[in-house]
């Protein structure tokens, strides 16, 4: 992999996305052998700077770190000095003085990953910054499509829900589209830019018409913490009109796939009953392969010349 950071989707070429993939099927393996990882890299640090909360991403990169032998450091900044007034580049220096191979950063400002990456000489991992990327997410989701369809080309993909507050949207959309799929953004007018119809994505305020035939469905939470003022009339108002439901994924192909990146809200933009089902949710599975690939990710950028 050429690339020293990873900010966004375009910062890897089609072939480098291969190559991740492939080391991340080696490691998705040997995690579930649960043998012993033979280190093949250099010792390395790694520290997950993240400003904004997280659950399975942090926990995810943390063990992906680990699992690779190298020592690895969180900081959470809401207990850190960031409250006592530090700027951003300030926090970047900081850490920079303390000779890290690899930053893992999340922020709730867009552009915000990419700002510190320019003060630092260590390589920088987009962990999510506001509504613009979350890389590994949208790679991992990739992944676990390609695991389950046995395909990566062809597909009939269906974003829904809070497209215009979703970085996880914006990464997998220009992943997806970088594989010649077949994108669909399903949501109400309010929260789905028109700009994407530019792109050659097709737009849909009806779940209905826009599930149907798909092969894949991904699912997104409601980005309340980035809407300013109300967005929907009411959740149950929601989850009548764009919830998936047992009805509306009738109409998505017999062996279509359902998608979450987390967390969830049951009975907001998905049934449960749905969520559950193993033979159609594939939610968990994008956690698992989540750890495999973010190894990869983080293997290549220790492993890179230079
Ligand atoms: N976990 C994902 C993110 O960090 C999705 C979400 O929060 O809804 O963007």
């Amino acid at each position: 992999m050429q690339t020293k950071h990873l900010i966004q989707i375009d910062d890897v070429k089609k072939s480098e996305i291969e190559e991740i993939f492939a080391l991340a099927e080696y490691y998705f393996q040997k995690n579930k052998k649960k043998v012993e990882q033979k280190h093949r890299l250099k010792p390395f640090t790694q520290i997950n700077v993240f400003f904004e909360n997280s659950t399975r991403t942090l926990a995810s990169f943390e063990l992906a770190g680990k699992k690779l032998g190298g020592i690895v450091q969180d900081i959470r900044i809401a207990t850190s000095s960031i409250h006592k007034g530090e700027t951003l580049i300030d926090t970047a220096l900081t850490l920079n003085a303390m000779r890290p191979d690899l930053l893992v950063v999340r922020h709730s400002s867009s552009g915000a990953v990419n700002l510190l990456s320019e003060k630092v000489n260590c390589s920088v991992l987009n962990a999510g910054d506001g509504s613009h990327e979350h890389p590994t997410q949208a790679l991992l989701d990739f992944l676990t499509i390609q695991h389950r369809k046995k395909e990566k080309e062809g597909l009939i993909i269906a974003i829904c829900g809070d497209i215009s507050h979703s970085r996880v949207a914006r990464s997998n959309i220009n992943l997806l589209c970088k594989f010649n799929n077949q994108v669909r953004l399903i949501g109400p007018s309010n929260l789905l830019p028109y700009s994407f119809k530019d792109m050659g994505l097709e737009i849909y305020n009806s779940m209905e018409d826009g599930v149907k035939d798909a092969d894949v469905i991904m699912m997104l939470r409601l980005q309340k913490e980035r809407m300013k003022g109300g967005f929907i009339p009411s959740r149950r108002e929601y989850f009548n009109r764009f919830g998936l439901d047992n009805q509306k994924l009738s109409l998505a192909k017999d062996d279509a796939i359902v998608m979450h990146p987390g967390p969830m809200n049951r009975g907001v933009e998905i049934d449960g009953i749905i969520a559950d089902d193993l033979n159609r949710s594939v939610i968990q599975e994008q956690v698992e392969i989540g750890v495999a690939l973010r190894m990869a990710v983080l293997h290549l950028l220790v492993d890179r010349k230079n």
